[in-house]
């Protein structure tokens, strides 16, 4: 018996170590951006769905496949009114936080409570995060939906603006009479994959601040392809400390990137030195001999991947008018010189758009890469 009951301890003890080690087995992704300006970069992901609305999975979920695509921050925001599993799951708007919030906890990821205001056109739908209970913003008015939102200091953005409206004319009184009152703070220039170019010029006219989510319903690996390089759409928020306090002021303050489609959208302000921080020339001291070429590596230590176009040209060096810069990869920039009779030192700029980088709807970030040439004979 003894023996037995050895064999059935050891039996349960391989059983537990096993448990425990697919448990770690988890890989996360990285999202890599630098910090910049003092503050730190944080992956943010403030606008998705649990089985508490219409989505398919259980809020743990939620925060397993956040943990796994590199974010930092994760908001589920549940709709408060549209409950299709509610015969199944009763609803209690609290309830996908406080399940989500120890694995949240065990995984080191900031969890920000919230909801979706779901109210019919030309209202919207309209997230509140960093609420201190979900249950009073379930108002029959939806203005008082969004006051006792505001009452709680929540930060409140507009959700995919163009969704059902795509005339250009969706910015209606509603929303006009919640930017005057100060009760909207963001809006979704990307929604998942949808870029919404008007909403992106709103944003910039009214001092709203940029947002990127993927409202997601789904599991995640439905949505975004990770084993083929696909990355979640996302908010890169600008931050003094981790904390939530320090999300909500960092919105507040409007220091944000939107990163989805491996396109980001910001403010030139963000734009440049996300851009600048990550892309470096490994050396900058060329020499140019005759028409002979000469190569400087290109490093881009960001998650993006960048496509650059020639703006310009620079007397005496050619230099390629395309450059892709892959995420995370070193490339080579072929320079030439133009074989002409200059001899001596200069300094030249080589001047680039990058593709990828909105600073306003269909303006590019210009970026500009500073080399000091030693033309020879
Ligand atoms: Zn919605
Ligand atoms: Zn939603």
């Amino acid at each position: 018996m003894r023996k037995h009951a050895f064999v059935f301890l050891n039996a349960a003890i391989v059983i537990a170590a096993f448990i425990v080690f697919r448990a770690q087995a988890q890989e996360r992704t990285e999202v890599v951006f630098p910090n910049i300006k003092g503050y730190k970069t944080l992956a943010c992901d403030l606008h998705t769905h649990t089985v508490f609305s219409d989505g398919v999975v259980w809020p743990t979920v939620r925060v397993r496949e956040a943990w796994r695509n590199g974010l930092d921050v994760l908001s589920i925001t549940d709709h408060l009114e549209y409950l299709p599993h509610k015969d199944d799951v009763r609803p209690e708007f609290n309830r996908p936080y406080e399940i989500a919030k120890p694995e949240a906890d065990n995984l080191h990821l900031m969890l920000i409570r919230g909801v979706e205001i779901t109210r019919d056109e030309p209202h919207g739908h309209f997230n509140a995060i960093f609420l201190e209970d979900c249950n009073p913003i379930n108002t029959p008015e939806q203005k008082d939906a969004v006051r006792l939102a505001n009452e709680q200091g929540a930060f409140v953005f507009w959700n995919h603006p163009e969704w059902k409206r795509k005339d250009g004319k969706a910015w209606c009184g509603i929303q006009q009479e919640y930017h005057d009152l100060g009760w909207m703070h963001g809006l979704e220039v990307f929604n998942a994959r949808s870029y919404y170019k008007n909403a992106h010029q709103w944003a910039l006219d009214n001092d709203l601040t940029l947002m990127g989510t993927t409202d997601i319903h789904s599991p995640i690996d439905e949505a975004y392809d990770y084993a083929r390089g696909e990355h979640r759409t996302m908010t890169l928020v600008f931050v003094e400390a981790e904390t939530p306090e320090a999300v909500k002021e960092a919105l507040f303050a409007k220091r944000t990137a939107v990163f989805a489609n491996n396109t980001l959208v910001a403010r030139e302000e963000w734009a440049a030195p996300l851009f600048e921080a990550a892309v470096k020339l490994q050396t900058t001291d060329i020499s140019l001999k005759g028409k002979n070429a000469f190569f400087v590596p290109v490093h881009n230590h960001s998650s993006a991947s960048y496509e650059l176009e020639a703006n310009g040209r620079v007397r005496g060096v050619s230099f390629p008018g395309a450059l892709r810069l892959p995420a995370g990869k070193t490339v080579m920039m072929r320079l030439q010189g133009g074989g002409g009779t200059t001899s001596g030192q200069e300094k030249i700029v080589l001047p680039y758009r990058v593709k990828n980088i909105l600073i306003a709807p269909d303006t590019y970030l210009e970026i500009a890469f500073e080399l000091n040439v030693t033309f020879c004979e």
